[in-house]
């Protein structure tokens, strides 16, 4: 087996286990490359990311884990960046300081509270109802487009590596409770969306985290933003975004048959230190025959 996994979380900031535990159940599962992203130290208290004063020390572990595994699993190391314009991007100093091997941009929070606290749209269903009451006077659809348009922002003003799970507000919308995801309004978010990003180097995981986790009943992004991924010649790569070992390549074999059918021929891998195209299977990423 030989797939690769660059969007997972350790103990450096809310997964289960120190990144050595990863790193050894990647290796025994034969991946070809692991890659660390915790979430980037935030400019307020998060509960759920790294301690500011922990990024040297996560460096330092990564790296040694580097040289630990050489040979056996190529390891890599980024950071899950938020993107909050003037608070927190890819560009941000700090960021750029870390030297990570690639970025991952995603959306979690969306605007703030009168009182300043941002709102976090992929927490609990409670702090959902409470920003879109309190901050979008319980316009589902202002809040979504928000949600889209902040990652168009990202994308224009600073461009990761990687767009992390692109539809993650699609989440507190199980049987379509706030709104349809096929009416042409959301539609548009999503093309526009698309649109923008198709116009850079970015990549778009394709994120099984909603699925394993059956928060979602489609990778995050959903089958029909595939196709029109796709016909905008994006390119995909397929990511857990594990919390825990046993999730480091939870449903890959069913995204990649779901890319399979779909029409993709190749997922964009960071191997050796570059970004690559390989052909895949569901038992993960065809290596050429001299590699
Ligand atoms: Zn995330
Ligand atoms: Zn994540």
């Amino acid at each position: 087996m030989s797939w690769t996994n660059y969007h997972s979380h350790c103990n450096f900031c809310d997964g289960s286990d120190e990144a050595k535990v990863y790193a050894e159940a990647a290796a025994e599962q034969g991946m070809l490359a692991y890659g660390f992203s915790s979430h980037v130290p935030m400019p307020f208290f998060c509960a759920w990311s790294m301690k500011a004063e922990n990024l040297a020390v996560y460096a330092e572990e990564i790296e040694r884990l580097k040289l630990e595994y050489h040979g056996r699993l190529q390891i890599y190391r980024s950071l899950e960046i938020d993107y909050i314009p003037g608070l927190i991007g890819p560009e941000t100093s700090f960021i750029k300081e870390a030297n990570l091997d690639y970025t991952i941009g995603s959306i979690h929070f969306v605007d703030s509270f009168e009182d300043g606290t941002h709102w976090e749209i992929d927490g609990t269903s409670a702090i959902f109802e409470d920003g879109l009451q309190k901050i979008f006077a319980g316009d589902i659809q202002n809040a979504v487009t928000r949600y889209y348009d902040l990652t168009r922002m990202m994308v224009r003003e600073e461009c990761p590596d990687v767009i992390g799970h692109i539809d993650k507000i699609k989440m507190q919308n199980p049987d379509n409770k706030y709104f349809s995801e096929d009416a042409e309004w959301y539609k548009d978010e999503v093309l526009r969306t698309l649109d923008v990003i198709a116009g850079t180097k970015a990549i778009i995981e394709v994120n099984t985290r909603g699925l394993y986790k059956k928060k979602t009943t489609e990778t995050y992004p959903r089958k029909w933003m595939l196709t029109e991924i796709l016909k905008r010649k994006i390119p995909v790569m397929i990511n857990s975004d594990s919390h825990h070992p046993k999730e480091i390549t939870s449903e890959f074999e069913t995204t990649a048959a779901l890319l399979k059918e779909v029409g993709f021929e190749t997922v964009k891998s960071f191997v050796d230190n570059k970004w690559q195209d390989f052909k895949f299977d569901k038992n993960g990423l065809i290596l050429p025959v001299n590699a």
